[in-house]
């Protein structure tokens, strides 16, 4: 049996004995295994980290983007490496591997300019002969608590951002498929990095209590479920850090009347099973305003969701592959018998669903659920799988209040033809990020990406000037080079620029 280590510097010490189980999805059949570490070995990597990180603080920007420049060349040279190791983990096909691959790699690029947007700012004459400026510092050492759905995206989200800054880096990934975590943490190496400076800790709860409880590690970020989001974002604000700590969605599209439908289905199939359902940006809740838009848009989508070919996760053809895990599986189609049971249409039923020559595998067929309503379970959760629901809105209105109501916020799509209708729908709904005519609005990496409500919780979004934001403190200094004597002023009085 293989075994993914830690990727620690020296000894990891003795190990708990707790393990967890890699997966692979597609053939059913157990293939690594993850030592689970305790907090001793966090420890360890904090001292090592320790003693890296002022020396890499002190090495000036234009240095720090360089070994990011290098890893970005690396990421590149690996690329189908990579996919194909993450692919055999999570179970997503090998070009939307790359895509994970790929968005990660862009908050990289965005690293590379971390000279431009640290520069600061700069008062000349603030007062009578006093200048002031304000300076982004690193917090020291920064943490992140990464999800399975996408391996390779959020690490470089967070340590991309935290170390181009000047910050060490202690990455604990999903226990579920950590190889690559591992992989980018080795290249990152390679590219000149120096030793320590990111460190990847595997484990559980045990070790993320152990990142949480930490005194020398300054900030947290966190993706995953919304309840362990909150409770990571209690017990790491508690002990007085940084935290900002994404968790869960349930993503809207609304459907206009005037939309052009084809484009719509052909959208609608991607983000909806797309990755088996599995991302946090999918689209698992479909919007048409009206019965006509509805029963068009169904009619529509039933042949398009015959025609999707699921399979092994390195085949080809396949649209998308399975799930990550059986416990994953079995959680999905237990929410299937659950909208059935609340009184949901199931069309396409992808329960029992078997892959001839890999029946052991974690497969789930595309499911549509229609005459979906807000008062079902169903709906107010998250399924993460390969369902898509039907929620019919009288109009407009209704179509806005959905997912403005929902807990999660983090994502929302309208299509329309309508500037007027897409630009009210932006400007109003209670959702983080928006998508016109445009399915899966992730931001681009020098935007910022965030959801709203129980999507996130902190005051940061992920990356870009955000990111920076999260991962640095603001000094401000004020200072008077005087020729002499004083101004005459009281020093007593709380001093003004007068
Ligand atoms: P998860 O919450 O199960 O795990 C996330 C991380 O938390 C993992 O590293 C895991 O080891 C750790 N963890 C698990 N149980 C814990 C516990 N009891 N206490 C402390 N830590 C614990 O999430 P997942 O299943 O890996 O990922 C899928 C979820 O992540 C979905 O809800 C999805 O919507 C969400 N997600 C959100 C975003 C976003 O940016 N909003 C992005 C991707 C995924």
């Amino acid at each position: 049996m293989r075994t993914i280590d830690h990727f620690i510097v020296g000894d990891a010490g003795a190990p708990t004995g707790r393990t967890h189980k890699v997966w692979n999805p597609s053939t059913g059949e157990v293939q690594a295994e993850v030592p689970l570490g305790d907090a001793a070995l966090l420890a360890r990597a904090v001292e090592t980290a320790k003693q890296v990180q002022p020396a890499w603080a002190a090495t000036n920007p234009q240095r720090r983007a360089r070994v990011m420049f290098r890893f970005k060349e690396l990421i590149e040279a690996n690329m189908q490496e990579l996919a194909e190791l993450l692919s055999s983990e999570h179970g997503k096909v090998i070009d939307d591997a790359k895509g994970d691959v790929q968005r990660g790699l862009e908050v990289i690029e965005y690293a590379c300019g971390i000279p431009q947007v640290l520069k600061g700012e700069y008062t000349l004459g603030a007062g009578p002969g006093i200048d002031v400026y304000s300076t982004r510092q690193p917090l020291g050492i920064g943490a992140g608590i990464t999800p399975f759905n996408f391996p390779a995206m959020i690490p470089m989200w967070m340590f991309g951002m935290a170390i181009a800054a000047g910050n060490a880096f202690i990455l604990k990934p999903s226990e579920r498929d950590p190889s690559v975590p591992v992989r980018l943490a080795e290249l990152f190496l390679e590219a000149g990095a120096p030793e320590g400076l990111l460190q990847v800790v595997h484990g559980d709860k045990e070790m993320v209590d152990a990142i949480l409880d930490h005194p020398d590690i300054a900030a947290v970020s966190f993706v995953g479920s919304s309840d362990i989001a909150h409770y990571v974002y209690r017990r790491g604000v508690a002990a007085g850090k940084r935290v900002q700590a994404m968790g869960g969605a349930k993503n809207h599209g609304i459907v206009m009347p005037d939309a052009d439908l084809d484009m719509v289905v052909n959208d609608l199939a991607g983000a909806a099973f797309g990755s088996a359902g599995e991302r946090c940006m999918a689209l698992p809740v479909v919007v048409p305003v009206g019965e006509d838009t509805a029963d068009r848009l169904r009619e529509k989508l039933i042949p398009a969701i015959d025609a999707l070919r699921v399979g092994v996760s390195n085949d080809p053809d396949a649209h998308y592959g399975p799930v990550v895990t059986p416990e994953h599986k079995a959680r999905v189609e237990e929410w299937i018998d659950t909208a059935e049971g609340e009184g949901g249409e199931i069309v396409v039923d992808g329960r029992g669903f078997s892959l001839q020559g890999h029946e052991k595998g974690f497969f789930i067929g595309p499911t549509l659920i229609d005459r979906v309503t807000p008062d079902m379970k169903s709906y107010q959760e998250e399924i993460f799988g390969p369902v898509l629901q039907i929620v019919r809105a009288r109009d407009f209105e209704e179509a806005v209040r959905l997912p403005s109501d929902h807990q999660y916020g983090n994502g929302v799509a309208i299509f329309t033809r309508n500037g007027h209708a897409a630009r009210e729908f932006a400007s109003r709904v209670n959702v983080g990020m928006v998508g016109i005519n445009v399915p899966i609005p992730v931001p681009v990496a020098y935007h910022s990406f965030g959801g709203w409500k129980r999507s996130a919780f902190g005051d940061t979004n992920q990356y870009g000037t955000e990111g920076l934001k999260f991962w640095t403190k603001v000094k401000t200094v004020t200072q008077r080079w005087p020729d002499g004597g004083g101004d005459g002023s009281n020093a007593f009085v709380i001093p003004t620029m007068g």
